[in-house]
C-alpha cells in the first residue's frame, strides 16, 4: 500500500462500489426458481475485506431451506430438466453462459468486493468460469454411449446416467470459478443441483442462479446460503442427495465424507495442498523467480494449488533467492479496485490472524525472514499482508507442512535429485507441483516421481477446461475439469440384449 490516506480513499471508493454492485438487488437463497429467506428469519452479513464493512446480508439457511431446495431439485430432475434432450440441455447452458458473459462487469465487481481479489483478476476468473460451463455444454454434442462387442449373440452397451440431485459445496477463495467447475459438468450430465457457497462469499452464486431464470427450469439450480455446520451439514446428510461434490479444507472433507458414508452417497473431494516448486540448477532463474512469485502471490496466496514450498538446488540458491525477492517486490498490495493492485486483502480477519500466526511461527524458528512479515503500512482496516519469504525452512516444520493460505513462501534447499523428490513428496498433500528446468528428460522424470495430481513444468496454474484437476493423498478424491469430470456426475449402466432370445 502507498502512504496516502488509504483508509479514507478506500472507504469512499468502496462505499460507492458497493452501492453500484448491489444496486437494490436482493441476495436471498434461490429455491425452485425464486428468492427465499430463511424460515427462521435469520440472516448474516457478508463483508468487504478491504474495508471491513458489510456489503449486504443473506439468509442463514438451515434444514427447512435445504429440504425445500432438495425437493425442488428432485422435481426438476424428474421433470422439466431431464425431459430435455442432450442438445436442448446444451443449448440452455450455452444461452445461460451468454447471459452471464453479458453480466461479466457486474459479477466481477461483486466478486472483487466479496473476496478482496483485484478487480482485473476477478473479471478474468468470471470469464474463465463461464468457459467451463460452455465446455461441458459443447462436450454434450460429442457425447456417446459405448457398444461392447462381447459375442455375436448379444448386443451389449453402456449408458451414462445422471445421479439425480447433486449437492455442491464450495469455499471462498475462488467462488465463481470453483462453482463453475462443478455446475458445468453436474448440469450438463443432467443432474439438478443445490449449491452452497461459502458464508464469506455468497454473492456471485446468487446472481448466477438469478441469471438462469427462464433458461434452466425452476429447481434445476438452487442456491442456499448458510454456515458449514448448519446448511452445509444439512446438505451433506440429506437422504435426498444422490451425489456430493465438496471443495474445501481436508478436515472438513473428512466430515463431508463421513456424512456421505451414512447414505453411501458418492463424493468428490477437492481439498488442500502444500505444493512444491522444485528449482533445478539449470533452470532459467529470471523466469523461474517470476513464476515462483506468481505461484505464491496470486490471490494473496489463498489458492489450494499455491506454490508454497520453494525447493531450490543449493548451487543456485543465493542467486534464485535474490531474484525471487525482487520478483515478489513487483507485486503491489492495495485496494482491489485499483488498476495497479495485484494483491488485495485476505478474505477475512480470521484468515489474517491465521497468516500472522504462521509468520510468527516462522520468526520464532531457525528460518530467516528474507522479506515481508508485516501487514502493509498505512492500512488500519482491511486484511492486507505483504509478500513474505522465509529461507532455510525445515521441511518438517509447520511452516512447510501446513496450508497457510496467505502470501507466505517457504524456501528449502536440496543437494541432489533424490533429495528434491523426497522433500517434494514428504507432505500429506498431493494437489499440484511445479518443476523448473531446461532439461526435458529431467522434467519428465521428476513429473513422474512427484506425487501430485498436476505437475507444471516451467509454468504455474495452467488451467483449461479440457485438463483434469484434483489431488493425490490428502488433497482429495476424484477429478474436476476435463472430460472425466462429466462422469463424476453420472453413473454407468450396462445393458445386454440376447439377440436370439
Ligand atoms: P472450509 O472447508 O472451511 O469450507 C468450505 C465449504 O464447506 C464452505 O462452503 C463451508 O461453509 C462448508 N462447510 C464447512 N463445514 C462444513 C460441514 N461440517 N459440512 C458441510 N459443509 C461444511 O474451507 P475454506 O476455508 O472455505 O476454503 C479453503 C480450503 O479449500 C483450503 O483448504 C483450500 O486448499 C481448499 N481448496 C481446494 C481446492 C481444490 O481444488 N483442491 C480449490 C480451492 C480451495
Amino acid at each position: 500500500m502507498n502512504d496516502r490516506n488509504v483508509t479514507d480513499d478506500l472507504a469512499t471508493a468502496h462505499e460507492r462500489a458497493i452501492e453500484r454492485a448491489t444496486d437494490g438487488r436482493r441476495f436471498a437463497a434461490w429455491i425452485d426458481g425464486s428468492a427465499h429467506e430463511a424460515a427462521s428469519g435469520a440472516t448474516f452479513a457478508t463483508r468487504d475485506p478491504a474495508t471491513d464493512t458489510p456489503i449486504t446480508t443473506v439468509p442463514r439457511c438451515d434444514e427447512p431451506e435445504i429440504d425445500a431446495a432438495v425437493e425442488a431439485a428432485r422435481t426438476a430432475f424428474e421433470g422439466a430438466w431431464s425431459a430435455l434432450s442432450h442438445e436442448e440441455r446444451a443449448d440452455r447452458l450455452l444461452e445461460w453462459a451468454d447471459r452471464l458473459t453479458r453480466h461479466t462487469d457486474e459479477l466481477a465487481l461483486l466478486e472483487c468486493l466479496d473476496t478482496g481479489k483485484p478487480l482485473e483478476f476477478a473479471e478474468a476468473e468470471i470469464r474463465e468460469g463461464i468457459g467451463y460451463i460452455e465446455y461441458y455444454a459443447h462436450l454434450l454434442h460429442g457425447d456417446t454411449d459405448e457398444r461392447v462387442p462381447i459375442d455375436g449373440e448379444t448386443h451389449a452397451y453402456t449408458r451414462e446416467e445422471p445421479y439425480g440431485v447433486a449437492g455442491l459445496i464450495v469455499p471462498w477463495n475462488y467462488p465463481v470459478l470453483l462453482s463453475c467447475w462443478k455446475l458445468g459438468p453436474a448440469l450438463a450430465a443432467g443432474n439438478s443441483v443445490v449449491l452452497k457457497p461459502a458464508e464469506l462469499t455468497p454473492l456471485t452464486a446468487t446472481r448466477f442462479a438469478q441469471l438462469a431464470e427462464g433458461l434452466l427450469p425452476p429447481g434445476t439450480l438452487n442456491v442456499v446460503h448458510g454456515l458449514g455446520d448448519e446448511a452445509g451439514s444439512a446438505l451433506t446428510g440429506h437422504p435426498g442427495i444422490d451425489k456430493l461434490s465438496f471443495t474445501g479444507e481436508d478436515t472438513t472433507g473428512e466430515i463431508v465424507m463421513g456424512a456421505a458414508a451414512e447414505h453411501i452417497t458418492p463424493v468428490t473431494l477437492e481439498l488442500g495442498g502444500k505444493s512444491p516448486f522444485v528449482v533445478f540448477p539449470d533452470a532459467d532463474l529470471e523466469a523461474t523467480a517470476a513464476t515462483a512469485a506468481e505461484g505464491i502471490l496470486y490471490n494473496a496466496g489463498q489458492s489450494c494449488d499455491a506454490l508454497s514450498r520453494t525447493l531450490v538446488h543449493e548451487a543456485v540458491h543465493d542467486e534464485f533467492l535474490e531474484r525471487f525477492v525482487s520478483a515478489a517486490a513487483e507485486w503491489t498490495v492495495g485496494d482491489p479496485l485499483a488498476e495497479d493492485t495485484t494483491i488485495g486483502p485476505l478474505a477475512s480477519e480470521q484468515q489474517l490472524e491465521t497468516v500472522h500466526e504462521y509468520i510468527e511461527l516462522g520468526r520464532e524458528s531457525d528460518a530467516e525472514l528474507v522479506t515481508g512479515g508485516d501487514s502493509s503500512d498505512g492500512a488500519d482496516v482491511g486484511w492486507f499482508v505483504e509478500p513474505t519469504v522465509f529461507d532455510g525452512v525445515a521441511n518438517d516444520s509447520r511452516l512447510a507442512q501446513e496450508e497457510i493460505f496467505g502470501p507466505v513462501a517457504s524456501v528449502v534447499s536440496f543437494g541432489s535429485y533424490d533429495e528434491a523428490i523426497e522433500l517434494a513428496n514428504d507432505v500429506d498433500y498431493g494437489l499440484a507441483a511445479a518443476i523448473a528446468t531446461e532439461d526435458l528428460s529431467l522434467a519428465h522424470r521428476a513429473a513422474a516421481d512427484i506425487e501430485a495430481g498436476t505437475v507444471w513444468v516451467n509454468d504455474y496454474a495452467r488451467f483449461s477446461p479440457g485438463l483434469a484437476f484434483g489431488g493425490f493423498k490428502r488433497s482429495g478424491i476424484g477429478r474436476e475439469c476435463g472430460p472425466e469430470a462429466l462422469n463424476e456426475y453420472r453413473q454407468q449402466k450396462t445393458v445386454t440384449i440376447a439377440l436370439n432370445g
